[in-house]
């Protein structure tokens, strides 16, 4: 028993964060930190909020320490408590985007992936993996696209989900319906020619679970659509898809103008 409860605190540590491995908290740094949680539990509204975003510009390196003071006397004290949970979701959810990326942790990714929680056990393990596809890039330049696996329950009673992340501006897109594509739409570079157009529409039908149903697939499929129009009246992008068919279309300036789904 007690080396099943190892491996599997192991496990929980490793996957928190390499970078505190990389440099470790110091005694000052630590000790700096504890002062900061104590002022969570300040009189004053300001001096809370202003703690919280201090202990969250400490950064992924600060959050298994962090993790261990939820044991601390100080946070005994239920706004202190609440406080400091809301930081260490926000740090752990940095660290994991960090290990996928290998870049700096992205804030609004962040705050989007803490309040996630598996919706057949409630637990917070999930994983993040960045699709990467040439396609992808050429077509959406300003989006990233991860999918979420829950490591705790099987597939069937916790779907993986899909998102789309722009960094400027920042906005995360959960990709669940046709509808999440339509506001994506502002984002969208315009298309200028006929080839961009059948590879932006291919991409988009690819990268978009909700309209065929079920989980998203692992690699985005690059469907091969039916163009019509011209660089004067837009383009409008065809594609039968489980017996629906789906038409993405750009209006004249070639923005995204619209993704209608008929049939079935
Ligand atoms: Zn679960």
């Amino acid at each position: 028993m007690r080396t099943l409860c190892t491996i599997v605190f192991a496990l929980a540590s490793a996957c928190v964060t390499r970078a505190d491995e990389l440099a470790p908290l110091t005694q000052a740094e630590k000790d700096a930190l504890r002062a900061t949680i104590l002022r969570l539990g300040a009189e004053d509204a300001d001096v809370r909020g202003k703690a919280s975003d201090e202990l969250t510009a400490a950064g992924p390196r600060a959050a298994e320490f962090l993790r261990g003071e939820l044991q601390s006397e100080a946070a005994r004290d239920p706004e202190i408590q609440a406080r400091l949970q809301e930081v260490v979701l926000t740090l752990v959810a940095e660290a994991r985007i960090a290990e996928v990326l290998k870049d700096a942790p992205i804030r609004p990714l962040a705050d989007h992936l803490k309040r996630r929680s598996c919706r057949a056990c409630g637990s917070q393990d999930w994983a993040l993996r960045e699709l990467t596809s040439t396609a992808l890039a050429r077509a959406l330049p300003r989006f990233r696209f991860f999918t979420l696996d829950w490591t705790c329950c099987k597939d069937e009673d916790a779907p993986s989900e899909m998102l789309a992340f722009c960094r400027k501006p920042d906005a995360v897109f959960p990709i669940v319906n046709v509808t999440s594509f339509k506001i994506m739409r502002a984002w969208v570079d315009p298309v200028k020619t006929r080839e961009q157009a059948a590879e932006t529409a291919g991409v988009l039908l690819g990268v978009s679970p909700p309209l065929a149903g079920g989980p998203p697939p692992a690699k985005p499929r690059v469907v091969s659509v039916e163009v019509t129009g011209d660089a004067k009246s837009g383009w409008k992008c065809e594609a039968r898809e489980s017996g629906r068919t789906v038409s993405i279309q750009f209006d004249e300036r070639g923005a995204l103008f619209g993704i209608v789904v008929y049939g079935r």
